[in-house]
């Protein structure tokens, strides 16, 4: 039995699980969860914050869902607020993860547990779980997709066979984005030594390549200056691109330098958004990460019911991922990479209908 399914057969029966929380775990059900999603800018948070509240509701409570709009103080404002108003748990899609202390400890003193959700929240001790990808696994697989797609197997001095890359990564705020960054540094860098990989515009450092607050047409600009500066008549060959959002800029971008229907170098991305995945089908967009968000809102939700109803929620990694000042118990769910050969999946998993992706 899911911890969700548990939890209604424990209150179904009377039973109260105390387990040792030291959170209103008498009331055991009901009451009102507090959503804090970052924005709706993009069509995963949106599916998180639905999918979070219709499986709350599920479980017996209420929901209040908010959006923060991509403002760190519209966030803070919302959290306050749900705070004032005795919600039982938070599960927050942070904006800015190292902005939440004040508010935490607020929450914190009124014994509200907290949820990180998806992404770390940093600097505090008051967050209680952590529900997520592997992060790293995501970078790593953009990286390794664009090595198999040149066709480079292995590091080689020499080799007489140089490919131009350009780098992106993404908000420097979120704490997801040096992850992503690493693991796909961890697969790159080899070839950067080696010298097969060649980036023109020598921004190679992670300060260089981050997107303030994910935005496509940050990355547009900065894709336009990058060709104009540093490619002349030359091509790039593969851009690692951190998010869909972020890839549909540097397409454009590279577009209106005048690359081509079958001239577009790899471009990577992160989220299987509908859009990107018809650019991939398309033969634009090269490759997205597939993170079924459906799976992390369920995630979450049995999180929260476990912490609310004394039990201990299922976590599989109590090591990697510490904020600065503890190590946060996390689950953490598998990234699965998608091009134009595998599409299909995300039809057999139901994410997308086949009309939508006609
Ligand atoms: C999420 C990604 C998403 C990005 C932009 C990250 O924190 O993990 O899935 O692409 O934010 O919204």
């Amino acid at each position: 039995a899911t911890a969700v399914t548990l939890g209604l057969v424990l209150s179904a029966c009377g039973q109260e699980a105390r387990g040792g929380s030291r959170y209103r775990a008498d009331e055991a059900k009901g009451g009102t969860i507090g959503l804090a999603m970052p924005t709706k800018s993009s069509e995963r948070w949106i599916a998180d914050g639905r999918n979070m509240a219709a499986q709350f509701k599920k479980a017996g409570y209420r929901t209040d869902l908010q959006y923060g709009d991509d403002k760190v103080e519209n966030q803070v404002a919302q959290l306050e607020n749900m705070i004032t108003k005795g919600h039982r748990l938070l599960v927050v899609g942070a904006i800015d993860g190292s902005a939440l202390s004040d508010v935490l400890e607020k929450a914190h003193d009124a014994g509200i547990p907290v949820i990180s959700y998806d992404r770390l929240i940093t600097g505090t001790e008051h967050i209680d779980y952590y529900a997520s990808f592997d992060n790293e696994k995501v970078g790593e697989l953009q990286g390794q997709y664009i090595l198999d797609r040149l066709g480079l197997k292995e590091p080689a001095k020499d080799s007489g066979e140089t490919f131009d890359i350009e780098l992106f990564a993404g908000s420097p705020d979120d704490n997801n984005t040096k992850y992503f960054w690493n693991g796909a540094m961890k697969v790159l860098t080899p070839y950067l030594e080696s010298g097969q990989l060649v980036v023109r515009s020598k921004q190679t450092e992670l300060n260089q390549a981050t997107t303030l607050r994910w935005d496509g047409g940050t990355a547009q600009k900065r894709m336009d200056d990058l060709i104009s500066k540093s490619y002349g008549t030359e091509k790039v060959d593969a851009v690692l691109s951190p998010y869909d959002g972020i890839s549909i800029g540097i397409i454009s971008a590279l577009k209106s330098a005048g690359y081509g229907g079958g001239e577009l170098p790899v471009v990577t991305g992160q989220d299987a958004e509908l859009a990107s995945v018809k650019s991939i089908i398309a033969g634009e967009q090269t490759q997205t990460v597939f993170k079924d968000t459906r799976k992390l809102a369920r995630q979450a939700v049995q999180m929260g019911d476990a912490v609310l109803t004394g039990k201990k929620p299922e976590v599989n990694n109590v090591s990697d991922y510490h904020n600065g000042v503890k190590t946060v118990p996390s689950y953490l769910l598998k990234p699965v990479s998608v091009d134009r050969s595998n599409t299909q999946l995300l039809v057999a998993e139901g994410y997308f209908s086949a009309g939508q992706l006609k």
